[in-house]
């Protein structure tokens, strides 16, 4: 990761000019997001703003926390490791509680390979890129040797592009279940990268597919539960497509570049 030794990602300082511009960005996708809940008549605040940060260091963060994030999401387990008890030390000084048991969680939202998984469970408080029940296992494993629960989101495929990581459509209810019944783990809901493309309606199709996948395996646990399991979330939507992914009944967009501008690195 080339960006990580050029940019140093614990920094905690922004000038003012900086901090104004991420306060804008939040500002403004937050008013975009509650147009969309209002145009396609969902419900206000029915989604929730996640901050993708991957790349943005300490400082860059706590803006957008103080400008109202409350959802954080990494994509790298090298970049939570290098941010997250600095980033925990700053938001406390601001009386705000980020990562395990504090009231702003921090997702993992990119590939975990399974070496990094120790890494990783003690610094977040779900990982939304499970892609099947082989990853699943391992971490369940590992979040049952360190005492933990862990949330997680199964990563599906909608698009079927080759460079997508996730699980096939077709295969995510039996992984979703199988993923249910782990011990340590808790099926937190499904996470999907939107088609690359500008088509709405094949942008559209891919998040209802996931919204499909979403109530069926809602159903089914509800009725295993006697209706008493938790509601499953669907994160899906980026800053190029979540209006649409709103329109299709996302409950998280993860969005970065709408808050923080264009990435430096990628
Ligand atoms: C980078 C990233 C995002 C945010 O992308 P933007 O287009 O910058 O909003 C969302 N989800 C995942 C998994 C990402 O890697």
């Amino acid at each position: 990761m080339a960006y990580m030794t050029q940019k140093d990602l614990a920094n905690t300082e922004v000038d003012c000019v900086r901090a104004r511009q991420i306060a804008d960005g939040v500002h403004s996708v937050q008013d975009a997001i509650a147009q969309a809940e209002s145009h396609y008549g969902r419900k206000a605040e029915s989604v929730t703003l996640l901050a993708a940060t991957k790349t943005r260091d300490v400082g860059e963060i706590m803006a957008a926390l103080k400008a109202g994030v409350r959802v954080i999401g990494e994509n790298r387990p090298q970049e939570i490791v290098a941010k997250a008890e600095i980033l925990r030390a700053e938001a406390a000084r601001e009386g705000l509680s980020v990562g395990v048991n504090g009231e702003i969680p921090l997702y993992l939202i990119g590939q975990l390979q399974s070496n990094k998984i120790n890494k990783v469970l003690p610094l977040a408080n779900g990982i939304q890129s499970v892609d099947g029940i082989e990853l699943a296992q391992k971490i369940s494993a590992r979040a049952q040797n360190l005492g933990l629960c862990v949330d997680v989101m199964l990563e599906v495929n909608v698009s079927g592009e080759a460079t997508k990581s996730g699980c096939a459509p077709e295969r995510a209810i039996d992984e979703a279940f199988a993923i249910s019944s782990l011990p340590a783990l808790n099926l937190h809901g499904f996470m999907t990268l939107g088609a690359r493309v500008d088509d709405e309606k094949i942008v559209r199709s891919g998040f209802a597919k996931l919204r499909e996948i979403r109530d069926c395996v809602s159903e089914q646990l509800a009725q295993d539960h006697d209706g008493n399991s938790a509601k499953l979330e669907l994160s899906m939507g980026m800053s190029g497509d979540f209006a649409w992914a709103i329109a299709e009944g996302s409950t998280m967009v993860r969005i970065g570049s709408a808050i923080f501008g264009p990435r430096a690195f990628v």
